[in-house]
């Protein structure tokens, strides 16, 4: 499943490319109909990501929520005036034209045919989205999806999150620390991964309850979790261990991370075996040592 800083990656790349465009909105497969007729024609005019949702914002005052779950993906593509800020794949150049004899352009062809269930097709004037099974893509008021961001815990790359709602929600909680990163109503954005790398990175037992931590081993956390996710943003992967680890390149998957996926291996720090267990129904990594 994507995590937080998938989808801000997202909103950046649709606030590059779509934001002020007129767009086309379709749902080729059909499940989608009725959603994109109420804003179909609509300028897009804002894009964002709270967590794991994207909000994107139309001039008739409504908004398309999209939630991708596990299974959920966008792919994008244009012509070569049409280029993401951040690369989420920049667009593949589906649809470029080869040059005609005289070496003009040919003019960008639109959008190829959708193939597979494509819920929802935007088409601006230069490239084009697809979105294909997400576990919430719908169309809301500004007031209701304000409703549903208030559900919503702070986000680590809000500037504007209020940290102070995440401590004091994890320290009046029996319930271990583990759970509550997962829980998008404490904090919004944290998936497996970053969970357990940044418990890891604050040499914290995940099963400790919520309660028990100071203020700040609390903070800590989340100023781990807002630098590991900005991280996430600017490389476009997730990658929590010190570059002495991967020699200053770039770090092979192997070497990303601490203890994600390297259960029986050995831990990076002290050596002692990194332990897998279930936690929230998503499978937990630590060490038994660093993190006692
Ligand atoms: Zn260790």
């Amino acid at each position: 499943m994507p995590e937080g800083h998938s989808v801000h990656r997202l909103a950046r790349q649709f606030g590059s490319v779509f934001v002020g465009e007129r767009l086309s909105i379709s749902s080729p497969q059909g499940r989608f109909a009725a959603g994109a007729r109420r804003i179909d024609g609509q300028t897009l005019v804002g894009s964002r990501a709270h967590g794991k949702q994207l909000f994107l914002t139309f001039d008739n005052d409504l908004e398309l929520r999209v939630h991708l779950g596990l299974y959920g993906a966008w792919s994008f593509g244009g012509d070569d005036t049409f280029r993401g800020a951040s690369s989420i794949g920049a667009p593949r150049r589906v649809g470029e034209q080869e040059t005609s004899d005289d070496g003009e352009e040919l003019t960008y062809a639109g959008p190829p045919t959708p193939v597979g269930a494509v819920r929802v097709r935007l088409v601006a004037s230069h490239g084009w989205a697809d979105l294909r099974g997400p576990t919430a893509c719908e169309v809301l008021t500004s007031g209701e999806s304000a409703m549903i961001e208030s559900k919503l815990g702070p986000d680590p790359l809000d500037p504007h999150a209020d940290p102070e709602a995440f401590t004091a929600r994890v320290r009046r909680s029996r319930t271990p620390i583990a759970a509550l990163l997962m829980n998008q109503s404490v904090i919004a954005g944290v998936g497996n991964v970053y969970r357990a790398e940044v418990l890891f990175r604050r040499r914290l037992n995940p099963q400790t309850p919520g309660r028990e931590l100071s203020t700040t081993d609390v903070q800590a956390l989340w100023s781990e979790a807002v630098a590991a996710m900005l991280n996430g943003v600017r490389n476009g992967r997730i990658v929590t261990t010190d570059p002495l680890i991967w020699g200053g390149g770039v770090a092979t998957p192997e070497e990303a991370h601490y203890v994600y996926r390297r259960a029986g291996k050995q831990c990076r720090v002290c050596n002692a075996k990194v332990l897998v267990s279930e936690l929230a129904a998503r499978k937990l990594y630590w060490c038994p040592d660093c993190q006692s």
